[in-house]
């Protein structure tokens, strides 16, 4: 059954007629343009086929009262009285993006609902950006206010970074906001201007989750961070962003050596992301997948942030024939990574990279063949 049809029953169910409304907001991976958004750099995700999904109706208090099927949970919260527990809940992504809302001057109606998602929770994938998405399309059905998905995503990042507490970019949140189907959305972390481009006709993407899970990443996300701002210092400029690969090569020989890796590496990112563009509005599966293809090499050698068994999966993918290119992709050390293949050679696709994987690390992978969605909407009415 789909989740939006699951999401229905248990409303009736529970509340004895059909809901006003039913919203989904999607997870995202992103195809490429990696640790390039804290250099006010581009990045370029798609919204996937799995999302959060919310049947609710108006209350006519200020509160909310939600049902969480994958929690096995019903939790309330005042919204003339929200409050930061000290443990936070899944409860507490409603609530942050009630109170970045409420912040933002939108006058916000209570609801009452049944929630459920099909983004695994901690792979990577943003269950969270999509959980903070489907609340506000919730928030906006039943309090009428104009949807402006830029807001939106805005308001559920300052939910994540000051109610939730989690250090993130804009990018989870603008793509499940605005996602489009077929289509990955090219984003200027600086202006936050963003440009769909089509996916080749005849792809998929394949996201390849290792199994393993980051354990270094906050401590050498932090210190990946302080070389590109030192390295931006050297230049005299502002961010990474402000310097091309052409200049930067011509004077890159006066970083230290260490400094000059981590720089080339968000340097070309950013060059190889536009160029993916490029590739994709060209319809060239190839190109944009050599792309894929000499990011993780950059990742992995210049910034120096891959894993032995992303290089692994990776590997294996790249091997097939059916593939295109192959990246790790997220913060790193672990989690996901991802393919561009041929559509009709997919499944099989799917069966060998497991097996070799396997063979490989011994790790039991999970593959998704995904496509690209739609971001945050009203399904029904
Ligand atoms: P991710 O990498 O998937 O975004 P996070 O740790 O950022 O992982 O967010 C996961 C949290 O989001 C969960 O612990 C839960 O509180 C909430 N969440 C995500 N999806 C759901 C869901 N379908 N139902 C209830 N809570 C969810
Ligand atoms: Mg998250």
């Amino acid at each position: 059954m789909s989740l939006a049809n699951t999401v229905r029953e248990h409303f009736v169910a529970e509340f004895g007629e059909a809901p006003a409304f039913i919203v989904r907001a999607p997870g995202r991976v992103n195809l490429i343009g990696e640790h390039t958004d804290y250099n006010d750099g581009f990045v370029f995700p798609l919204a996937i086929d799995r999302a959060a999904w919310i049947a609710l109706r108006p209350r006519a208090d200020a509160s909310v009262f939600a049902i969480s099927l994958d929690m096995n949970e019903r939790r309330q919260l005042a919204l003339d009285d929200l409050r930061r527990p000290a443990e936070l809940t899944w409860m507490d992504y409603l609530a942050g993006v009630a109170w970045a809302l409420t912040e933002r001057g939108y006058a916000l109606r209570g609801w009452e609902g049944v929630l459920a998602g099909d983004v695994p929770i901690g792979s990577g994938l943003s269950s969270s950006a999509a959980l903070e998405l489907a609340a506000a399309r919730a928030f906006q059905c039943v309090s009428g206010f104009q949807w402006d998905a830029a807001a939106m995503a805005l308001a559920c990042q300052a939910a994540e970074n000051e109610w939730l507490g989690v250090k993130c970019g804009i990018m989870d949140q603008m793509i499940s906001a605005a996602g489009l189907p077929n289509r990955a959305l090219l984003i200027d972390c600086r202006s936050l201007e963003t440009d769909a481009a089509p996916l080749p006709e005849g792809t998929a993407v394949v996201i390849l989750d290792t199994g393993t899970r980051r354990g270094l990443v906050d401590s050498a996300y932090n210190e990946r961070r302080e070389q590109c701002e030192a390295a931006a210092r050297h230049f005299g400029i502002t961010a990474l962003r402000d310097i091309d690969s052409q200049t930067f090569a011509a004077r890159a020989h006066k970083l230290g050596a260490l400094s000059r890796k981590r720089a080339r590496h968000v340097v070309t990112e950013n060059d190889r992301t536009l160029r993916a563009r490029d590739a994709m509005n060209d319809g060239d599966a190839a190109r944009l997948g050599q792309l894929m293809i000499e990011s993780h090499i950059s990742l992995r050698d210049d910034f120096e942030v891959s894993s032995p068994a992303l290089d692994a999966i990776v590997d294996c993918a790249n091997a097939d024939d059916a593939c295109y290119g192959a990246r790790m992709t997220g913060a790193g050390f672990g989690g996901c990574a991802l393919a561009l293949v041929n559509a009709d050679g997919a499944a099989s696709f799917v069966e060998r990279v497991s097996a070799c994987y396997i063979a490989a690390t011994g790790n039991q992978p999970t593959l998704y063949v995904t496509r690209a969605c739609r971001g945050a909407e009203t399904v029904y009415p």
